[in-house]
């Protein structure tokens, strides 16, 4: 059993003073307020719960950075896609684990206790399936185990190059499955994460570029009352493919033809007109927003102002985990609605309130939701997901409660994060994961190798 004692947390019922949570098998046993520490308690200035990246592809890591060199014409979403596929296509099971291992020990140091992996590199180097064809899932697993960070999977059906069923081009072959083999790919999966404490599963229709309404229909019922994610309308080339093909742009088709509620996760939604959020809000979906990604992409601005106001449920991801964390997800996302509107604190939901607390309030009950976790934030019962910040900070000196989370959205960011507890178990100390430094020189000689 372990007894920490804050100065200050955050609670579902809002901060609290003096503050003991007694942590018990991984979750959090008892929460007591207004009590001096005891004895043998481990104290700690201010907590907040964990948060989750509800949108990852693990293996994009590896190449951050490497797609800011100009292409000879218009550089766009789709030649760094290139980029992505010749990286994707020369990756080993034992790359994918070195290079998640080291992206989710980063998370955890940035404050995300919970990945959902929108997983798809599913196959062989040459498109051939592995023996076992949850063996990459397995990587994700370890990586996962490794690091401590739970892990929602979130196995990817990709069966098409573009709309209305079109073949899958080569550089996409190891992403492809038939709905035969993405059912075999879920038993597999789910045997994979089956020893992992705290871990989920659900599904990931890749897009509705790469999956007709007919293979839509067919996996739903896999993800078995799991969560269901889907890539939509993040680029303008893709409403104008599915308005060529359907009538209908791509969050529109959705409302119209997929069973959307509480249980779905729209990832992007950029290219959403006042109708279509207004319904997606209504449905219970949520939201899956990746500012950083979305703005390395050159994809958009959400219109997250009006899904606001709309009673919309969102949460971030860190996508193509360009870089990674959720003091920068969340900055970038309220700075993208104020360039997009001129104004400041667009997202704070009301005069006098704090934006960073607001953005934070969103993101934790929109995670959970996404990753169909009922009961997160520090609360008996949850998962001790726990992040505790450090108070010496100069952007932290001086402030309290809501205060001090605008101190580390806007301000402080990385630098701000003294102890995480995953699980339980206190992974980071002192902003450095324990693991840092082995992951670091294993997902450094993958690196080097997948590079050269
Ligand atoms: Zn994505």
């Amino acid at each position: 059993m372990t007894r920490l004692h804050f100065a200050s947390a955050l609670l579902p019922s809002g901060w609290a003073n003096d503050v003991k949570v007694v942590i018990a098998a991984g979750a959090i046993a008892e929460v007591t307020t207004s009590v001096a520490p005891a004895a043998g308690d481990e104290c700690h200035e201010i907590a907040l719960p964990g948060l989750a990246s509800l949108h990852s592809h693990a293996f994009q890591r590896g190449m951050a950075g490497l797609a800011e060199l100009r292409g000879d014409s218009t550089d766009t979403f789709w030649t760094w896609r290139e980029t992505m596929y010749r990286f994707a296509l020369a990756m080993t099971p034992d790359d994918v684990a070195a290079v998640a291992t080291l992206l989710y020990v980063e998370m955890l140091e940035q404050g995300f206790t919970r990945v959902g992996e929108f997983h798809y590199l599913h196959h062989d180097r040459d498109g051939s399936h592995y023996a076992d064809i949850g063996e990459m899932a397995a990587s994700i697993a370890q990586a996962a185990e490794t690091s401590g960070i739970a892990l929602t999977l979130l196995p990817s059906f990709y069966a098409h190059g573009s709309f209305g069923g079109a073949a899958p081009h080569d550089g996409q072959r190891r992403f492809i499955c038939s709905v035969d083999q993405f059912a075999e790919l879920m038993s597999a999966s789910r045997k994979a994460i089956a020893s992992l404490p705290d871990a989920n599963i659900g599904i990931a229709p890749h897009s509705l570029r790469a999956v007709t309404p007919e293979e839509l229909a067919a996996i739903t019922p896999l993800a078995n009352g799991g969560p269901v994610h889907i890539h939509v309308a993040e680029q303008m080339k893709e409403v104008e493919d599915c308005l060529a093909w359907s009538g209908r742009r791509p969050v529109q088709w959705l409302l119209e033809h997929a069973p959307l509620h509480q249980r779905w996760c729209l990832i992007h939604a950029t290219h959403t007109t006042n109708e279509e959020i207004a319904a997606f809000a209504k449905t219970g979906a949520v939201a899956g927003l990746c500012p950083i990604t979305e703005a390395s992409l050159g994809d958009g601005i959400f219109p997250a102002r009006e899904f606001l106001d709309s009673g919309g449920a969102f949460g971030v991801g860190t996508d193509s985990n360009v870089l990674v964390g959720v003091a920068d997800e969340l900055r970038q996302l309220e700075y993208g609605q104020r360039l997009k509107h001129r104004q400041r604190n667009v997202l704070s939901g009301g005069a006098g309130r704090s934006t960073g607390r607001t953005l934070f309030d969103h993101t934790l009950a929109g995670g959970a939701r996404a990753l169909a976790q009922p009961n997160v934030g520090l609360t008996p019962g949850a998962r001790a997901d726990i992040v505790a910040l450090d108070t010496a900070h100069p952007s932290l000196a001086g402030r309290a409660r809501d205060a001090v989370i605008d101190g580390w959205i806007f301000a402080a960011g990385s630098g701000a994060i003294d102890c995480v507890w995953a699980g339980g178990d206190k992974v980071v100390e002192a902003g450095r994961h324990r693991l840092r430094q082995p992951a670091r020189a294993r997902f450094n000689a993958s690196v080097r190798r997948l590079v050269a």
